[in-house]
């Protein structure tokens, strides 16, 4: 097997509101080709960290995407380097078709932009987004309207959009909220075919079979530092990882009670919804 190619790097990243420690010196990394899972109880700072990586919020510590620094670069030019994201409320245009969706995110903004397509006319890149239906399996309902779609299938046009434009990297954030069991499998299914284009994917979801499940390693954030990182296994069985999500010790201290420690996605599922203030 080849060396792992190694995509994202973060160094001491850290991120601060006011008080509030949103991200606290992590250190993770994304291979080519790798299904990275960043998992954590409500407000453990995974969405701090995909805005910090992708810059749209202020942080400190290093970012670099296939060994070029890319911190103090704009939010803008991290995507023009191959880092794309998806968004919690990822809507999409309801009026527009599937196809039609995806060619809006590889639309060139600006005045000289403009110029260009008055003289040359518009003419977005079929081919990049062909790829991108193809690769999630949406080529057949390219030219559907999203309100025809099963929520599954909107949920990878999202995701497909985030593919266009020479993505190297995929940071997706809760891609998927709101699938039952079986269209979560079928996502995860898609995902690893995203994966073996070579594309990393940095995966955030609450749905923990879908993240055991896909993911080659994960990290966990809690209170916005990392408090555990190894494969599945190793974080399904870790208690410190069960405890962060209960938001207290795992070990019994009720005599009454069975004595059988949580699984993880028990955990996750007793977990309280509303997140502590983080110091
Ligand atoms: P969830 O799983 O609920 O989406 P999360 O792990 O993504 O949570 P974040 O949304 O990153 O957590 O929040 C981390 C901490 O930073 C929380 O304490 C949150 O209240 C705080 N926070 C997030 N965004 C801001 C902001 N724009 N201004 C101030 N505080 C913020």
């Amino acid at each position: 097997m080849s060396d792992p190619v190694e995509l994202l790097r973060t160094d001491g990243l850290g991120v601060r509101y006011g008080g509030v420690a949103a991200n606290s010196d992590i250190d993770i990394t994304v291979n080519a080709g790798e299904i990275v899972g960043l998992i954590g109880p409500n407000g453990a700072g995974k969405t701090t960290f995909v805005d910090a990586v992708t810059g749209f919020t202020s942080a400190t510590g290093g970012v670099s995407l296939g060994g070029v620094q890319l911190e103090h670069a704009s939010a803008h030019r991290r995507r023009a380097a191959g880092m794309a994201r998806t968004w919690q409320a990822g809507e999409l245009f309801a009026d527009l078709t599937v196809a039609q969706n995806l060619a809006v995110a590889v639309q060139r903004v600006g005045l000289r932009a403009l110029f260009w397509d008055i003289v040359n006319g518009s003419r977005p890149p079929v081919t990049t987004i062909d790829t991108a239906l193809a690769t999630v399996g949406l080529t057949e309902v390219a030219d559907r309207f999203p309100g025809e779609l099963a929520l599954g299938q909107q949920k990878l046009v999202g995701v497909a959009r985030a593919l266009v434009g020479g993505t190297r990297l995929v940071l997706l954030d809760e891609p998927a909220a709101g699938l039952d069991t079986h269209e979560s499998a079928e996502f995860g299914s898609e995902l690893h075919k995203i994966a073996d284009s070579g594309v990393g994917v940095l995966l955030i979801d609450h749905d923990m079979s879908l993240v055991l499940d896909v993911c080659d390693r994960l990290y966990v954030l809690d209170f916005g530092k990392v408090i555990a990182a190894g494969t599945p296994a190793e974080i399904r069985d870790d208690p410190a990882v069960v405890a962060a999500y209960l938001g207290a010790p795992t070990e019994n201290t009720d005599p009454s009670e069975p004595s059988e420690p949580l699984s993880l996605s028990e955990a996750v599922r007793s977990a309280p919804s509303t997140p502590e203030v983080r110091p």
